[in-house]
């Protein structure tokens, strides 16, 4: 709780640019400071070619994370690529387009809250129209292209246009995900796929919701996250996402448990992939 405290805090006090520069510095120093600690080869990033003795870790404090089995949003050993910052869900995204020949060359794509790795793997691809967009789009200035200002639930671009929309690991911080799910659909393409990951809470039946939760010490306390508002079960994510449109599909990484190992892939993380027909 402290530290919600002292990001709050930070967040007031310094203009929002700088607040997210000094968090990418942060991160930054983190990983050379992770790179001496940990050299080696055990564990490699195919988004930068870097290897490591290990990754990086994350861990989440609240008991309703181990709880619910909240699969991607639980304290993870080899989580992120010290040099490129690339997560375990991304490493297994790379194999994921590379064994489908997903290929992003000439294709329109719209990207939510963009990550970086996927951001280095796309741009070069030279796609024919390539849409970065984020509610907040001063978080990422360590983003080479300009981020547009887009929000989820009122997406400003028109409908059928995208070949690709990647949008992971963001419906479960929007209070009305059934209308940003309704967007990415109209958005996207006939024909087309977006690749929606999100955290999943292995242990529940049903998705859990509670709106009595408002502040950040709350959700991060109910959800595992100060900035999550639900967790959802599979079945409950994947019903919502079909209830608009999407024909889905959910598959693990087909790597050996050798490739598992050395690219630091959480092998119980499912891609959760739209395809609109
Ligand atoms: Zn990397």
């Amino acid at each position: 709780m402290l530290y919600i405290r002292f990001k709050k805090c930070l967040k007031k006090i310094l203009p929002l640019d700088w607040y997210y520069k000094l968090a990418f510095l942060k991160e930054n120093i983190k990983g050379e400071i992770w790179g001496l600690l940990y050299p080696g080869d055990e564990r490699f990033c195919p988004f930068c070619g870097k290897s490591y003795g290990k990754f990086m870790p994350c861990k989440y404090p609240y008991g309703i994370t181990e709880k619910a089995d909240i699969i991607s949003a639980q304290t993870i050993d080899n989580l992120t690529c010290p040099n490129c910052f690339s997560k375990d869900r991304q490493r297994a995204l790379y194999f994921y387009f590379q064994q489908k020949n997903i290929s992003f060359a000439n294709k329109k794509i719209l990207h939510f809250a963009p990550e970086l790795s996927l951001y280095s793997l796309i741009s070069p691809q030279n796609p024919a129209e390539y849409i970065c967009g984020d509610i907040e789009p001063k978080a990422y200035s360590h983003i080479s292209q300009p981020v547009r200002k887009l929000d989820i639930i009122n997406i400003d671009l028109p409908s059928d246009y995208f070949d690709i929309v990647i949008c992971n690991h963001v419906l479960e911080h929007i209070e009305d995900d059934i209308k940003a799910m309704k967007e990415l659909f109209r958005v996207l393409k006939k024909g087309g796929l977006a690749v929606l990951l999100v955290p999943i809470g292995a242990n529940l039946e049903k998705t859990y919701e509670d709106a009595s939760k408002i502040t950040e010490e709350e959700r991060a306390e109910a959800f595992g996250q100060s900035d999550h508002i639900r967790i959802y079960s599979e079945k409950g994510y994947l019903e919502r996402l079909s209830s608009v449109g999407f024909a889905m599909s959910a598959e693990n990484a087909r790597l050996s448990p050798e490739e598992i190992f050395k690219y630091a892939i959480n092998h119980r993380e499912k891609l959760y992939i739209g395809d609109k027909n």
